[in-house]
């Protein structure tokens, strides 16, 4: 459904193939934006217990989030992109073997597509019948701080289903590692024909750009209250399209379609 821009900003997102389990996610915010502090997955889990919303339709509502495998997290993740920064991923590459940059440009929302469709719902049987599930925020942060032999360990103890950790376990970490919105993207050099893998992540993504955008937030901020003299509060609270498209009158520009409405 198209909708016109207006208040509708809340987006459901279908969290495995399905679609019967689903959250009701909003476009993130000037206030959302500038409480990220950093990369880490909890600052991803803090962010989307700012977005979720708490809609009955929703299986997750806010403060839900560390229980999240890691791939419905990386899903809300990318919706949460598509809302406020729009439907594609682009930048500019340098090949590894003649150094020539080219464009790499994607939908995310493709990507999402693939990977909510490869997602393994509730508990993963592998054909030996070892049985597992993904780890959620909740048991990253149960072995954060071990030394990485150990937490792999404990991680894998506590997502063990049935098998034995020894005989199996290096199957069960390969299975979960491929999980979630952390994926090599094959991509070719028009100059060469070099192939490459490129690996994208979208936890880092998205929180690296808010980061990085933090200037542009100041800057929209300035820009209408200055224009309206609209309260810190209001403006930190009005979409990110909104606001966006706002500062894009203030400067005679054409208003960007930055969130994917459909
Ligand atoms: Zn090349």
């Amino acid at each position: 459904m198209t909708s016109a821009a207006g208040p509708d900003t809340v987006h459901l997102v279908p969290l495995d193939p399905s679609g019967r389990r689903r959250a009701m996610l909003r476009e993130p915010a000037g206030a959302d934006e500038q409480s990220v502090g950093g990369t880490t997955t909890a600052d991803a889990v803090r962010l989307l217990d700012r977005l979720l919303t708490d809609d009955p339709a929703s299986a997750v509502r806010p403060g839900d989030a560390a229980t999240l495998t890691v791939v419905e997290r990386d899903l809300l993740l990318a919706a949460a992109y598509r809302l406020g920064w729009g439907p594609r991923i682009s930048g500019v590459v340098t090949c590894a073997a003649c150094a020539a940059p080219f464009d790499l440009d994607f939908r995310l929302a493709d990507l999402a597509d693939r990977v909510r469709a490869e997602a393994p719902a509730g508990v993963v049987t592998l054909d030996d019948g070892v049985t597992f599930r993904l780890p959620t925020a909740q048991d990253e942060a149960a072995v954060l701080g071990l030394p990485p032999d150990e937490a792999e360990r404990a991680l894998l103890a506590r997502c063990l289903i049935s098998g034995a950790p020894e005989t199996h376990g290096p199957r069960v970490e390969q299975a979960m590692a491929g999980a979630g919105i952390d994926l090599d993207l094959a991509a070719t050099c028009p100059e060469c024909g070099h192939g490459a893998d490129i690996r994208f992540q979208i936890q880092d993504y998205l929180l690296a750009t808010i980061r990085c955008d933090w200037a542009t937030l100041i800057h929209d901020v300035h820009r209408i209250a200055v224009a309206y003299g609209w309260s810190l509060t209001e403006i930190l609270s009005l979409p990110r399209g909104s606001r966006r498209a706002f500062v894009a009158l203030l400067d005679g520009e054409p208003i960007p379609r930055t969130a994917e409405r459909s």
